[in-house]
């Protein structure tokens, strides 16, 4: 089969990543890179040896040549280029968050369906392996129905030198990083139908909350927890393993620091290390976040060949993006938000 041309907009701090998984992706290449600065735009194309360069998006939809774009700029831009792309037929991936607000982020989804174009939100959490992990021994039945789940992500790693702009904006940690905490859960535990939430800011010197804990009900009965933070002082600093506690009927799930899954059942625990792979390219301790992003890739590839729906679409994104945004009116207006507000 035909190997798949992509393009990349965006050659920031993540694109990185996204320009090493897809030059060991198998069946697809990037053919032309786009940024509005041009020394970004330089230093990935020297690093990757592209040289079809662009400094503007219309240019580079203009010229064409490629089957998908991989869009890895800020949330700010994500609709106009999204737009852009549907206009020309592109298949099209989008960081997360997919919009600044559920209204664009419905106008996308509208767009590229009315398009018929391929639409997948690059919600790469729930493709790390100790995520999938933990996936498949609930799936396998071993700790029974599940009831109750925690999934936490707490830290104090600076995440502010390498990405700035996460230090301005009014929002910061649901919207960046909670929102793939809410995409987890969603995975794990099936779709939730209302949130409440709380919000706190512990560190002065950003604009936006630190630290937020969310309660979710979720379809079928199933009750979670959901906290995040940057703000949490821990001996060994944990960053940036998500953590996992699921209850069941027959047992106990345990995703733990160190990558240490426990699988407690009535007969026995299972104890096991489902540390991720250390891709050639990838530095700890962001090996975790690195080959989600391959996978993330391979698992669009295999969706385009098949015409599937990969399992991030723009349409499932909607109902995690959606917990973004009723968590943040819960919590400025101290109720419980039913996701039929937004959804
Ligand atoms: P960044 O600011 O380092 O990079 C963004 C780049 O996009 C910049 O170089 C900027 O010049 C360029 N850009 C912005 N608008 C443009 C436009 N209209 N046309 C061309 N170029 C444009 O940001 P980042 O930290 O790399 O984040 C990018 C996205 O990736 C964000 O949406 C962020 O939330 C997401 N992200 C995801 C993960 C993950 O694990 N999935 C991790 C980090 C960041």
């Amino acid at each position: 089969m035909a190997e798949l041309k992509g393009a990349l907009i965006g050659c920031g701090f993540f694109a990185v990543n996204q320009m090493h998984g897809w030059r060991d992706a198998e069946g697809a290449r990037i053919v032309a890179i786009c940024d509005r600065d041009p020394a970004r735009l330089k230093a990935v194309g020297d690093e990757f040896g592209i040289t079809r360069r662009y400094t503007s998006a219309e240019d580079l939809f203009a010229d064409g040549g490629f089957d998908f774009v991989d869009i890895a700029t800020t949330v700010g831009s994500h609709r106009a280029l999204v737009e852009m792309a549907t206009r020309r037929g592109i298949a099209t991936i989008c960081q997360k968050p997919i919009a600044p607000s559920m209204e664009d982020a419905k106008a996308m989804v509208a767009a590229c369906a009315k398009a018929g174009v391929p639409f997948m939100v690059h919600e790469n959490f729930r493709w790390q392996s100790p995520i999938r992990a933990a996936k498949a021994a609930i799936d396998s039945g071993a700790i029974g129905e599940v009831f109750w789940g925690r999934v936490s992500f707490r830290s104090a790693y600076d995440v502010f030198s390498g990405q700035p702009y996460l230090a301005t904006g009014k929002r910061f940690i649901i919207e960046d990083l909670g929102i793939h905490a809410l995409d987890i859960a969603r995975f794990l535990l099936g779709d939730a139908s209302a949130v409440t939430a709380r919000t706190q800011r512990v560190n002065p010197d950003i604009a936006g909350e630190d630290v937020a804990t969310m309660l979710l009900d979720h379809h079928g009965g199933v009750t979670s927890v959901v906290d995040c933070s940057y703000a949490t002082k821990l001996p060994v600093e944990p960053f940036p393993e998500t953590l996992l506690e699921i209850d069941g009927s027959k047992g106990t799930l345990r995703l733990s620091q160190g990558y240490r899954l426990s699988v407690h059942s009535r007969d026995a625990t299972r104890v096991e290390g489902v540390e991720p792979r250390l891709l050639p390219w990838a530095s700890p301790p962001w090996h975790n976040i690195q080959e989600s992003v391959a996978l993330i890739q391979g698992h669009w590839i295999e969706c385009l060949r098949a015409g599937r729906e990969p399992e991030t679409s723009g349409r499932d994104n909607l109902k995690t993006f959606a917990l973004v945004e009723a968590s943040y009116r819960g919590a400025a207006e101290g109720r419980t938000v039913p996701l039929a507000e937004f959804l």
